[in-house]
């Protein structure tokens, strides 16, 4: 009898092990994030060592041996090598959305959800030319409503009216308004420009807006700076986005 199992997946992480094989971390539609070992596979006559690099689609047949957590890679075919041809501004976007993915826990129950969104995210990155960061902060807002721990962009999390905002409170996981950001005394609170306030208030419908605006460097560090804190937050751990730092 064949355990032999056939899965799409995005290849998240890849690291190589001993002489010849490969450890591969895939987004899965249906089994959330599997480790796949690619036994073998670096030795020069394998011609599959290509398709296994980093954010590459995958039509896969791996094999799971029911007494271990591990997946055994059998081989692939390619749907789409999302960086192939992509300039690096697009790249390091693609880049930050999946090293997100690998420092959250995804569970099976919304790995297919988590999957549309990420493939949904890349097709529509390549196409934006400016202003790439916005849709990234979109894609983590609809990440963060999956995974059950929504941001709310539209009411003050104190008093839940509808005013502009004037920081973020970690502690609440929300944005403040200026009436509660002066009852809250809290060294912690995130104060934030009119210009970052502004841009969330359009981030729902960035795709409208993101030809016209025009991003200044200091909302880019207090939304990023906002957003990691709100997932490290709620997983209780410092996440980190190396990639981020290279816009
Ligand atoms: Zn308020």
């Amino acid at each position: 009898m064949s355990r032999d199992i056939k899965t799409k997946g995005i290849i998240i992480k890849k690291v190589n092990f001993r002489e010849t094989s490969i450890i591969l971390d895939i987004l899965t539609p249906e089994y959330g994030v599997i480790s796949v070992m690619a036994k073998g596979i670096r030795k020069q006559k394998s011609k599959n060592t290509g398709l296994l690099e980093i954010l590459n689609e995958l039509d896969l047949i791996l094999y799971k041996n029911p007494s271990s957590e591990w997946y055994i890679y059998r081989s692939s075919q390619i749907v789409n090598a999302h960086l192939f041809n992509i300039d690096i501004s697009t790249s390091v976007l693609m880049q930050a959305a999946v090293e997100v993915i690998r420092q959250i826990i995804i569970s099976v129950e919304d790995s297919q959800e988590i999957y549309q969104l990420l493939e949904t995210y890349f097709e529509y990155i390549k196409t934006v030319n400016i202003n790439g960061i916005a849709i990234f902060w979109r894609f983590l807002l609809k990440l963060f409503k999956i995974i059950g721990i929504e941001l709310n962009i539209s009411n003050c999390i104190e008093c839940s009216q509808r005013k502009q905002f004037f920081a973020y409170f970690p502690q609440n996981h929300g944005f403040i308004c200026e009436n509660c950001y002066h009852t809250v005394n809290d060294e912690q609170i995130f104060k934030i420009n009119k210009n970052t306030s502004d841009l969330i208030s359009k981030l729902n419908n960035i795709g409208n807006y993101i030809d016209e605006i025009s991003i200044p460097k200091t909302s880019i560090k207090q939304l990023n700076r906002i957003f990691l804190t709100h997932l490290s937050e709620h997983f209780h751990k410092k996440i980190h986005l190396k990639s981020i730092e290279l816009l």
